[in-house]
């Protein structure tokens, strides 16, 4: 189809339709003054502008629009401009047949200079001209002043003689079926370029084009906003220099860390939450997802990220964490109050009460236990979230430190009528207090040393030992210590039910429980784990399970080691701490 017809360069169709469309307005124009001001009324009929004519001007002014928009935007094949050139002309004649008077001289006149113009469009249009206007004629044949009016020779013969004139000026003008190819595909690419363009110019997230050293090719402009740049002030610059990026938690990233570093020069994608200062120092909370951009031959040509603003989904986590925290240390108070009160009458030294109320009462009391430890993890697992925990680390011998806390958790253990042992010892036993030995044996053990707060770290092992506890039925609950240089490792081992594999990747989730008939019956609110995990990962240490289902489950943590001198150098000046509050300082 696209051979069928001749093409010439774009702007010469342009200059066409700039024309009819001109014309076409001025149609409109004067239909509407002819019906709104009196003195112009006796042009309506003469021109022929009737509510027919005014309809068909209007719909070649869409018509002439529509032209120039697939014009701009694509190289349209010939065929396409010769059926619109077609559908131009079908108009014209539907004008001059509307306009009786001496008006439709003005029609004819243009009608001729739209023929001038059908030679651009091949030899099928010049022909087709010339048969449009032999069809006019036609038409008058049957009028009553005959066929060969004034009119029907101007049109006939004018159209005859001016479509020759329009062919031999138009031939030196089509492009060569190469050069028509090439328009075309110049057309197509400019278009796409220009269709991504304005995609990446109008989208809300912001988007940064970078070379293989990180110097930026481009910027859009809301990421020129969120980073304070200008677009043309940014390109060019180093990307390190604009996107200023900390940590999720405002602590700063060290080069090595920088995310677009990282991406140059691993080649993978990487996906993560930071904190964007911009020139200017505005912060705001971004996930920035940056790829590297492959080029052929295996090399990477750079990378594209994109940075969506989070700021207004973590202020509403805030807000949400901050709800939680306050409802639920409003309710710890009277729930205090209930479970003292029940408490108080339970007690035969000050209440006397019968066996049935006992029990109901015993049964409320549990729950209100379970409530108030509900609010108390809550509370905690909140804070945990938002970095508000209070935390004082120091300086902490984990042998002496576990050694003691075993001592007081192997009641619990004794309650429940399961035994329990403490080990020290990189493989296995080097010394055991166990519930059978009165006498613990003492051998040399090795001090691991930690930079943690106590209290923290307590209620961890404590909740794990707790757990193992509240999951066995019998058997036995052992803590152990153990490490190398690098690391000082503790574990909580049962001899419970076992974790199902499944569930193994979710435990330490908040809320999460696993389904089974022991959960149900035993209370829990599934923050715990969380929790733990919450305040090892603050540490820099590692939280996780291993379990083998009718066996048991043993409970790791892995905290970094801190080597005596360094321990023993803090210890001695405790002030230096306090500035360096979660991380061991080296
Ligand atoms: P919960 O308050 O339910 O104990 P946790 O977060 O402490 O909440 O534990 C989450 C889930 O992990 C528990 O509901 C239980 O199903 C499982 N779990 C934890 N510790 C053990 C264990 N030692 N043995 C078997 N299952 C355990």
């Amino acid at each position: 189809m696209n051979d069928v017809m001749q093409v010439v360069a774009k702007g010469w169709y342009r200059l066409y339709y700039g024309l009819i469309l001109l014309f076409a307005i001025a149609i409109v124009g004067a239909g509407i003054a002819t019906r709104a001001m009196p003195d112009f009324a006796q042009y309506q009929v003469a021109y022929g502008l009737s509510d027919i004519t005014l309809i068909v001007a209007g719909i070649l002014v869409l018509y002439c629009l529509t032209a120039y928009w697939i014009i701009n935007r694509t190289s349209p094949p010939g065929a396409m401009l010769g059926a619109s050139m077609l559908l131009t002309l079908l108009i014209f004649q539907g004008l001059i047949l509307s306009a009786p008077g001496q008006g439709s001289w003005a029609y004819v006149g243009a009608w001729l200079v739209t023929v001038l113009f059908s030679g651009m469009f091949g030899l099928a249009m010049v022909t087709g001209s010339v048969f449009f206007a032999a069809v006019y004629v036609l038409f008058l044949a049957n009028a009553p002043g005959g066929w060969l009016t004034p009119h029907a020779i101007a049109m006939l013969a004018g159209s005859a003689v001016i479509a020759i004139i329009s062919y031999f000026f138009w031939r030196s003008k089509f492009l060569d079926p190469a050069n028509r190819q090439l328009t075309q595909l110049t057309g197509m690419l400019q278009s796409n370029q220009e269709q991504s363009a304005i995609l990446i110019q109008s989208i809300a997230d912001g988007v940064i084009v970078t070379d293989n050293e990180g110097k930026i090719g481009l910027i859009n402009p809301a990421a020129a906003a969120m980073t304070e740049w200008g677009v043309t002030e940014a390109t060019g610059l180093d990307v390190h220099l604009v996107a200023k990026l900390k940590k999720e938690d405002n602590s700063e990233l060290s080069l090595d860390e920088n995310p677009f570093t990282l991406v140059l020069e691993t080649k993978k994608q990487l996906s993560q939450n930071y904190v964007l200062t911009g020139q200017h120092e505005k912060q705001q909370h971004i996930s920035l997802v940056i790829s590297p951009v492959a080029v052929p031959g295996g090399g990477i040509g750079g990378a594209v990220a994109i940075m969506h603003d989070i700021s207004s989904a973590k202020a509403a986590e805030q807000q949400r964490a901050e709800f939680i925290s306050t409802a639920s240390h409003e309710m710890r108070t009277p729930v205090a109050a209930i479970e003292g009160y029940l408490a108080l009458a339970l007690n035969e030294k000050v209440s006397t009460i019968d066996s049935r109320a006992r029990g109901y009462l015993e049964k409320a009391h549990s729950s209100t236990k379970h409530l108030g430890q509900l609010f108390q993890d809550l509370l905690t697992s909140a804070k945990a979230e938002d970095g508000r925990l209070s935390n004082h680390p120091a300086v902490v011998e984990m042998g002496e430190f576990t050694e003691q806390l075993a001592e007081d958790l192997r009641f619990g253990a004794q309650k429940k009528g399961l035994a329990s042992e403490f080990l020290v010892g990189t493989n296995g036993a080097i010394d055991a207090t166990s519930d059978s030995e009165s006498t613990p044996k003492k051998v040399i053990k090795p001090l691991y040393y930690v930079y943690v707060d106590p209290d923290r770290l307590r209620e961890v092992i404590t909740n794990l030992f707790d757990n193992a506890v509240k999951y066995t039925d019998n058997g036995k609950v052992s803590l152990g210590l153990t490490g190398n240089n690098e690391v000082v490792q503790l574990y909580i081992r049962d001899t419970g039910p076992g974790i199902p594999a499944e569930d193994i990747p979710h435990l330490f989730q908040k809320f999460y429980r696993v389904d089974n008939s022991a959960t149900r019956t035993i209370g829990g609110t599934g923050l715990g784990l969380f929790i733990c995990r919450k305040i090892i990962e603050l540490y820099h240490g590692r939280i996780w399970v291993e379990s083998t289902i009718g066996q048991g489950s043993s409970f790791f943590i892995n905290l970094p080691r801190l080597d005596t001198t360094k321990a023993q150098m803090l210890q001695k000046s405790p002030g230096t701490s306090p500035s360096a509050p979660a991380s061991p300082p080296s």
